[in-house]
């Protein structure tokens, strides 16, 4: 589903990312640990296409699933000089009925989304005056409008959220205050998974998505990712400094992230190890 290969990138001018590489498949969770500074949200950064981020080699290879349709194959003859601004084509919506992969680098944060990618962040943005319930039925309309689909009605928007927000076992009163004003730490994070419920992505990379919650908020976050992402068609990369949110959600490999690039891969024990010896002695 993803493919990220010797990847290198800079943040103002400086190296942070060298020589990354990385595959991920449908139905995988990949848990990347490392140290502080050691380039993970320069990872999700560059993955979400944040400006300001440079890829300055390699290449990242992404396939969307078919209900993310949508996307022209880069990888086939018949388009070889394919930019993301084509992908919109006349009928204002993306074509991938080929399911083949795109490369991920060429497109725009809002094309990424479309292709069925979420970034959940360490520090969600709080939008006053912006109810959740507005935000996030644009947010799910802009990337349907991009997939050529229809957009869903208040009402037919309000019957997914509550959907979701049951699932997640959110009061319906929070979708509808301001995004993030006034959210505790846990209710955020509660939050963030009602989005990604209904967004419904391919790929979801959770940066630090566990960092200052406490054990029930954890719970929440894990069931959370579990019930949504823990299927055959979608995969979950999850960007941590502890070990804790991975006692919720069983990684199917755990990469240690140091000096910008994977130094070492394992199973759910290595991150267990890391937690008992540090990264020092693993890293070194
Ligand atoms: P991690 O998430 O693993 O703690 P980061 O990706 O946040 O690491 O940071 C990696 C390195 O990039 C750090 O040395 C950090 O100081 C540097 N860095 C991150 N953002 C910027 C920036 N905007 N300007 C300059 N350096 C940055
Ligand atoms: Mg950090
Ligand atoms: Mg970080």
């Amino acid at each position: 589903m993803l493919k990220i290969e010797n990847l290198h990138a800079t943040v103002a001018d400086k190296p942070i990312l060298k020589g990354l590489s990385l595959s991920i498949n449908a139905g995988e969770i990949h848990a990347i640990m490392g140290p502080n500074g050691a380039g993970k949200s320069t990872l999700s950064y560059v993955l979400g296409g944040r400006p300001g981020y440079e890829v300055t080699e390699g290449s990242v290879m992404f396939t969307p699933s078919p209900r993310h349709a949508g996307l022209d194959p880069v990888s086939t003859a018949a388009a070889p000089e394919w930019t993301p601004d084509q992908v919109r084509g006349d009928e204002g919506g993306m074509r991938n009925d080929e399911g083949g992969e795109v490369d991920l680098l060429a497109l725009d944060p809002h094309e990424r989304a479309a292709a069925g990618l979420f970034l959940g962040f360490q520090y969600p943005v709080e939008i006053p005056g912006v109810s959740n319930v507005q935000f996030l039925r644009e947010a799910l309309n802009a990337q349907r409008k991009a997939r050529g689909q229809e957009p869903l009605s208040g009402g037919e928007f309000l019957k997914v959220a509550r959907e979701k927000a049951a699932l997640l076992k959110m009061d319906m009163d929070m979708l509808k205050r301001p995004v993030n004003v006034g959210f505790s730490g846990g209710e955020k994070k509660r939050n963030e998974m009602v989005q990604m419920g209904i967004l419904d992505p391919k790929l979801a990379i959770l940066d630090e998505t566990d960092s200052g919650l406490d054990i029930d908020a954890l719970r929440t976050v894990g069931d959370g990712i579990n019930s949504i992402m823990r299927q055959p068609d979608k995969a979950v990369l999850l960007i941590t400094h502890y070990q804790r949110l991975l006692d919720y959600v069983q990684p199917d490999f755990v990469h240690v992230l140091a000096a910008g690039r994977i130094v070492k891969s394992g199973g759910p024990e290595l991150a267990r190890e890391l937690e008992a010896h540090g990264y020092a002695e693993i890293a070194a």
